[in-house]
């Protein structure tokens, strides 16, 4: 198994991959936390596992090898995360520190167990696909709350996990995937969206409402 550093690049390689051009070292160093410089030596020394490619000026890519390797480490991280949750009863905004640990260790064996005894979940708890065994993942037709025009009725299907003092917060005020809400105003010269909770009101900045994806509440007349 790779060391969990290369593990962490693979993963990070995927999540910032565009189509039609290579991750830059900057946001690779952005990304995991690092100085440019040790993206640069790392990246090379990847490059020569064959499981990046990487020119410098042109970024990174993951070859096929990469990507299966990626996809590995984060269907253990995505179903780590739903155990963690619907088993171990640890609240959303503990669940990804805790994966982001255990996702170097786990074998994929416990994995797939895990998998099993959780009836083959689709979606961690932060509403992300979780990839097959194959490294296929279910792509979710989802829009930011940003994109939303005030006056839609939404069912939050994926809050992103990146920032943890962000995800306590969203957690304190229940907004967890699932959780339906409407768009009550959208602030255009700053981003920042409105959301009515019930009787309540609240604002979320630009910044939060970008991390929650949401589809059209079909099944609601309001
Ligand atoms: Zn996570």
């Amino acid at each position: 198994m790779p060391s969990p550093t290369v593990e962490n690049y693979l993963k990070a390689l995927f999540q910032l991959a565009v189509p039609e051009r290579g991750v830059s070292t900057r946001e690779l160093a952005g990304r995991l936390l690092v100085k440019d410089a040790s993206v640069t030596h790392m990246l090379k020394r990847l490059s020569g596992t064959g499981m990046v490619s990487y020119e410098p000026y042109r970024g990174a890519t993951l070859t096929p090898e990469g990507r299966q390797a990626a996809t590995a480490v984060l269907r253990r991280h995505r179903i780590l995360e739903l155990f963690l949750h619907r088993m171990c009863r640890l609240s959303l905004d503990k669940v990804h520190a805790e994966a982001e640990r255990l996702e170097h260790a786990a074998s994929e064996d416990f994995v797939d167990a895990l998998d099993r005894l959780m009836d083959f979940p689709t979606l961690d708890p932060h509403g992300d696909p979780i990839p097959d065994r194959e490294g296929r993942l279910r792509g979710i037709d989802s829009r930011p709350l940003t994109d939303i025009p005030p006056g839609a009725r939404v069912v939050l299907v994926r809050v992103e996990d990146a920032r943890p003092e962000a995800l306590t917060y969203l957690v304190s005020e229940g907004l967890v995937p699932g959780r339906k809400v409407t768009v009550a105003r959208r602030l255009d010269f700053d981003g920042s969206v409105e959301l009515q909770l019930g009787r309540r009101r609240l604002m979320l900045a630009r910044e939060l409402a970008e991390g929650i994806h949401v589809t059209p509440d079909e099944g609601s007349a309001e």
